[in-house]
């Protein structure tokens, strides 16, 4: 287990930034960590990387708890913080370099800095002073600080907030190749990246959590179908029962009902609306988009 995290509260204050959160990340997970702004998202990764103590609870990286070898934690993280701060008067390289001087990485240092550079991509932009990149090569420029004393864990607040379209196609890959080897946990609030990089989901609301799931179950209950009908007259429940597909069906007032399901059953249900002699006067279909789950998932 890479990250373990168990019922971890924080207070800011008076104010409640996490409350008793609880979750556990396997090696080479590719984790995404989802929640409307204010959630508590950087305040956890704070607390998983060291930087920030908890009120309460525990939290472990690769089985060390991190209030005790915050030293030894830090060699194993990769982090990327929320605002990416970076030394805008340095050169790439050089803050690279200086980066891998901290880390004491000795002789392997310069080998280093250069693998970095060729894995992000960073090779034309390498002698140019931080502050004259594009907001997307200094995430690369984050990204390689983040990954150069090659460690098994990588925490990365919002990533790809502020990229352009190509930027982010560009980062979004780097990650992913990043991730085939290591643990990543990516904070983001865009439900479209943890279909794209993520393996799992975690969704948390009000520093609480509210959904952990597979990222492609997510995709399967964005494409459940939901279909409001009306009939003229009641409809027996083996009716629905005898249409494969269907999970779940509400009845309303009018003999109207409300249908949930697996596939599109609306052939299904109109061929045995006639074969049964009902009369179907109204059939409309919705399909719930990610970002509607989102909204339920996170409502109070
Ligand atoms: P997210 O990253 O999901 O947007 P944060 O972890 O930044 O959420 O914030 C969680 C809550 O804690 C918010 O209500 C925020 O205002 C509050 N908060 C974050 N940092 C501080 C701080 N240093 N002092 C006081 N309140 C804070
Ligand atoms: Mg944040």
């Amino acid at each position: 287990m890479s990250i373990q995290v168990k019922e971890v509260s924080k207070f800011y204050g008076k104010q409640k930034a996490l409350d008793s959160l609880s979750f556990e990340i396997s090696d080479a997970e590719v984790v995404g960590f989802l929640g409307p702004n204010g959630a508590g998202k950087s305040t956890m990764m704070k607390i998983i990387t060291g930087f920030l103590p908890q009120s309460s609870g525990d939290v472990f990286v690769n089985g060390l708890n991190v209030m005790e070898h915050s030293l030894e934690i830090r060699k194993q993280i990769g982090y990327l913080p929320e605002h990416n701060p970076l030394y805008l008067d340095l050169y790439v390289k050089e803050y690279l370099e200086y980066v891998a001087g901290i880390y004491k990485l000795g002789k392997k240092k310069k080998q280093r800095v250069n693998e970095m550079i060729e894995l992000t991509g960073l090779g034309l932009e390498q002698k140019k002073k931080i502050g004259a990149l594009s907001k997307g090569y200094r995430q690369r420029v984050g990204l390689a600080q983040a990954l150069i004393h090659d460690p098994k864990v990588l925490i990365l607040d919002e990533p790809t907030t502020g990229l352009d379209p190509n930027q982010l196609i560009e980062v979004r890959q780097l990650i992913q190749d990043i991730g085939k080897e290591k643990t990543v946990m990516l904070s983001t609030h865009i439900m479209q990246e943890v279909e794209a990089i993520c393996e799992r989901v975690l969704i948390i609301n009000k520093g609480r959590l509210v959904a952990d799931q597979a990222s492609n179950n997510i995709h399967s209950i964005k494409e459940s179908h939901m279909l409001d009908l009306q009939f003229t007259s009641a409809v027996p429940q083996a009716f629905f029962q005898s249409i494969t597909g269907i999970t779940h069906v509400e009845a309303l007032a009018n003999h109207r009902y409300q249908v949930s399901a697996k596939t599109d059953v609306r052939e299904q249900i109109f061929q045995m609306a006639v074969s049964n002699n009902l009369v179907l006067i109204e059939m409309k279909s919705q399909e719930r988009s990610l970002e509607t789950l989102f909204q339920e998932l996170t409502r109070q």
